[in-house]
């Protein structure tokens, strides 16, 4: 019997999230990976605008052409599943349901969800961490036992965590800490949070600015989890990556890249051959320096 492969997606309603899930289902029957049906999971934290996306993707011209879901002869089947990954009973419903519905385990996982607020504060910072820092992580830990051996976590992180703007002792100590554990990348997280509550990021070596950190966490997170997860010896690859600058919500009409052309990084690190790479941090298709 053909064996079905299983991929899911965070934040896939629209932006780049939603080229992923569109990317998949095009290069799939290029990819090594390729065997039997796909199951694509278009998650999203509304139930409404994750099940308008997928009415959006069955009628894409692009996929009807290229003839890839199973409606049009295809592989590809593309699945709405409610997730919040700011609430870890939303991250474990969906755990426990992927666990039932595929005993044999996951293919890809690909964490793409993700907040940008306007504006620099207390509140703001404690969001954004909550979010793209905590929430990720969460996902990423609930959602890795899941992946078969040779599965592949891919992490949408950004340029704008990469460690250039931090004092040398805080750039040193992401490095450490990208070395250590989840416990030592958290503990810099908590650092940031306590100094922006007196006021004093600056004076302690970070930049006053919520989202970069977080990205700077999820990077740092994701090399440990890759680290932990290769000695487990299943060939799983976890990697974080940068989409580029891309014209989404996010950046409000800005962005030089198209969500498909923003989409081929994670898209490659989850479906081609990677020379089985794992811990990297990856933009325009290249592994680069965090
Ligand atoms: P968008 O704002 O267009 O999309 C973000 C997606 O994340 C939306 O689907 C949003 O859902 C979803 N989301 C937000 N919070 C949650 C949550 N708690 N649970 C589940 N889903 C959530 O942004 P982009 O497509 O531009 O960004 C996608 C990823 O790429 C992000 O991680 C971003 O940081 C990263 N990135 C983007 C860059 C760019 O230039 N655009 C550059 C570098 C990185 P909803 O519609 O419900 O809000």
């Amino acid at each position: 019997a053909t064996q079905s492969r299983v991929a899911a997606v965070t934040g896939a309603n629209k932006g780049i999230g939603l080229a992923i899930v569109r990317q998949l289902a095009l290069q799939y029957p290029k990819s090594p990976l390729k065997s039997g049906p796909f199951l694509i999971y278009l998650t999203a934290r509304s139930e409404e605008r994750g099940a308008e996306a997928v009415k959006t993707l069955e009628s894409d011209q692009q996929l009807k052409d290229a003839k890839v879901l199973v409606k049009d002869g295809g592989d590809t089947t593309i699945k709405f599943y409610a997730l919040d990954i700011s609430q870890t009973k939303s991250i474990q419903d969906f755990g426990s349901f992927l666990k039932r519905e595929h005993p044999e385990g996951l293919n890809i996982v690909i964490n793409n969800a993700g907040i940008a607020m306007q504006g620099f504060d207390a509140n703001i910072v404690e969001e954004t961490l909550h979010t793209n820092y905590y929430g990720t992580l969460e996902a990423t830990q609930d959602l890795l036992p899941l992946l078969r051996n040779g599965g592949r976590m891919v992490n949408v992180s950004s340029m704008s965590g990469k460690l250039n703007k931090y004092s040398d002792e805080i750039r040193n100590a992401f490095l450490q800490a990208a070395k250590t554990d989840i416990p030592a990348v958290t503990a810099l997280m908590e650092k940031f949070k306590s100094a922006v509550s007196e006021g004093k990021e600056k004076e302690a070596g970070f930049p006053s600015a919520a989202y970069a950190v977080s990205k700077a966490g999820e990077t740092a997170f994701t090399k440990v989890i890759a680290m932990e997860e290769a000695k487990r010896n299943r060939g799983v690859l976890v990697n974080a990556c940068c989409p580029g600058y891309v014209k989404t919500d996010m950046t409000r009409g800005g962005g030089a890249k198209t969500p498909d052309e923003g989409a081929q990084t994670p898209v490659m690190l989850a479906l081609h051959d990677i020379g089985g790479k794992t811990g990297g941090f990856w933009q325009s298709e290249k592994e680069i320096e965090w």
